[in-house]
């Protein structure tokens, strides 16, 4: 496939997934969670193309080089396209830095280092697209992310897990949580990558230095060898699952009737008496 026609194409897949699932309008005040990767590039650069209102909001890890040069790429990508950049960093947000809360979490609890990032990345994301008046906060997950999440949350014995998710995420307290919108839905790992390198985007592709959930990198490699054989698998379990979601979002419904309420220590939204964030905050 020509280049020209592998862009036109994918275009053409995000503009439906946006219009199908009623993802955005041009009145929106659309906030982009940028991580300076190719997925959330691609995303923005495509929002701001199609004519969305868009900015974008950067989270500073500051691990080490690879927050800086992630950091750089946004400054430079959002510069270039006249696309306003908000950043907080978590370590002035937390009072310590990433690696502190994930070394003093895991020293007592059996948890990977994702999982401690991602409770406080949706956690600060969530919170400052609300104080900058987002109406709609995009993510740049793609069709891989999603369908490695479908399959292990099954596997954990836990497909409930997976009811929030979709191209429109999020399910109870919603006027909490800003709500979270993925364009990229249906565009897999290795579109968003041609596109990006066709594109000539500064990109740093490797990935963060401290990710090693093993069980993910498990179920990506499971899936990836799969595809060789069958074809379309991960885009099969996407669409199944869409299908199921409705009955599983009734589910959750119904387990967690009127248990979404404020967190004590934050105000943010909470399954418990406290959020999972405070939660982990308290054990440093
Ligand atoms: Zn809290």
């Amino acid at each position: 496939m020509t280049d020209k026609k592998f862009i036109d194409d994918l275009e053409k897949n995000i503009k439906s997934t946006i219009r199908d699932y009623h993802l955005l309008s041009k009145t929106d005040n659309i906030v982009v969670a940028c991580s300076g990767g190719k997925d959330s590039i691609a995303v923005l650069y495509l929002l701001k193309k199609f004519g969305y209102d868009v900015s974008a909001l950067i989270l500073d890890l500051e691990i080490g080089n690879w927050s800086k040069k992630n950091l750089d790429n946004s400054y430079a990508f959002c510069d270039e396209h006249d696309i306003k950049l908000h950043r907080i960093c978590a370590k002035d947000e937390l009072g310590f830095s990433i690696e502190h809360l994930m070394s003093c979490v895991k020293a007592k609890k059996a948890v990977e280092n994702c999982t401690v990032c991602g409770v406080i990345k949706r956690w600060l994301i969530n919170k400052k697209a609300r104080e900058l008046g987002a109406g709609k906060l995009v993510t740049g997950h793609n069709l891989d992310d999603e369908a490695q999440t479908v399959f292990m949350n099954i596997l954990k014995g836990n497909p409930l897990l997976s009811a929030g998710m979709g191209p429109k995420s999020g399910v109870g307290a919603q006027d909490m949580f800003v709500q979270r919108v993925k364009p990229l839905y249906f565009c897999t790992d290795a579109e968003l990558k041609r596109y990006t390198v066709i594109m000539g985007f500064r990109i740093l592709y490797a990935k963060c230095p401290l990710s090693g959930t093993v069980f993910r990198r498990d179920i990506k490699n499971c899936l990836d060898n799969f595809e060789k054989d069958y074809p379309d698998v991960k885009r099969n379990i996407v669409r199944k699952y869409l299908e199921m979601k409705p009955a599983l979002a009734r589910a959750q419904e119904d387990k967690e009737k009127g248990k979404i309420k404020r967190c004590s220590v934050c105000g943010e939204p909470a399954r418990g008496d406290i959020c999972k964030a405070c939660e982990m905050i308290g054990l440093v």
